[in-house]
């Protein structure tokens, strides 16, 4: 059942443990997290510390050893392998720190590509038309109108980014998950993509959870949360820190 109280996405007791050669590390010792719907949250924490264990994890590219993952009320940890491609073709859109364009796709394929791999072929030639529209318009939004045929090495780290944000979001996904959105660009690239993300959850009430080792990115957010030693701290939000100044 899901009502207005009912998180976006909601994670307990989440644990992972990576097995090699010379042992195990307990990366995740029980994470719980909440998302609200149309909340901007960041994960905070330092390298190694398990941000992107725990989103792809919450991005289903990923299963845990224990615990549970609901979007909307519902459990869609456990799922099976193809059940989980499909939510993550519907309902979740990722990005990434190196983009993860494919590299012989120009751009324009490359926002489509989520788009056609849901269709037949004969399928896709009926929806094919609706669906460029959609992605150029998207295109366009982030400024790429004139990169549509450009392929990922003749755009720039900020260009590839945004054509991976458009990628993500032509599915009309319930969640964006970030990792490290502007690890690889400089302060000013990755300022307007943050930008971008502040514009998407204001305007668009786009759900958003962004993981990055910086707090000065993860200040963009509307809430930060650390990540530290296998679990989830929720900091104090200015509206806590001011209602126990009031407390005394
Ligand atoms: P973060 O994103 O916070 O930098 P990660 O989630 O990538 O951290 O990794 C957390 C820890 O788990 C790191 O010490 C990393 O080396 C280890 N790790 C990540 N993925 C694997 C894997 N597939 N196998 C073994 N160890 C891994
Ligand atoms: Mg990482």
């Amino acid at each position: 059942m899901t009502d207005a109280r009912t998180p976006l996405v909601c994670v307990r007791g989440m644990r992972k443990t990576y097995r090699s050669g010379e042992g195990t590390l307990e990366v995740l010792r029980g994470v719980d997290f909440d998302l609200a719907a149309g909340e901007f949250v960041s994960i905070v924490g330092q390298s190694g510390s398990g941000k992107s264990t725990l989103l792809h994890l919450m991005g289903l590219l990923d299963v845990a050893d224990a615990g549970s993952i609901e979007l909307d009320g519902v459990r869609v940890d456990g799922l099976s392998a193809a059940r989980r491609d499909r939510l993550r073709n519907t309902a979740i859109g990722m990005v990434f720190q190196s983009y993860h364009l494919l590299p012989e796709l120009d751009a324009l394929e490359n926002v489509l590509a989520p788009l056609m791999v849901r269709h037949g072929v004969w399928e896709w030639l009926r929806a094919r038309r609706r669906a460029r529209d959609t992605a150029r318009a998207l295109l366009d939004r982030f400024g790429l109108g004139g990169r549509l045929r450009h392929k990922p090495r003749q755009l720039s780290g900020g260009e590839m980014q945004r054509v991976a944000i458009a990628r993500a979001l032509v599915t009309r996904p319930r969640v964006l998950l970030a990792d490290e959105p502007t690890g690889n660009l400089d302060e000013a690239t990755g300022g307007g993509i943050l930008q971008t993300l502040g514009e998407l959850n204001r305007a668009d009430g786009l759900s958003i959870v962004l993981v990055t080792h910086d707090p000065t990115v993860a200040r963009r957010a509307d809430r930060i949360v650390r990540l530290a030693a296998g679990r989830v701290d929720d900091a104090p939000s200015p509206a806590d820190l001011a209602a126990r100044r009031w407390a005394g």
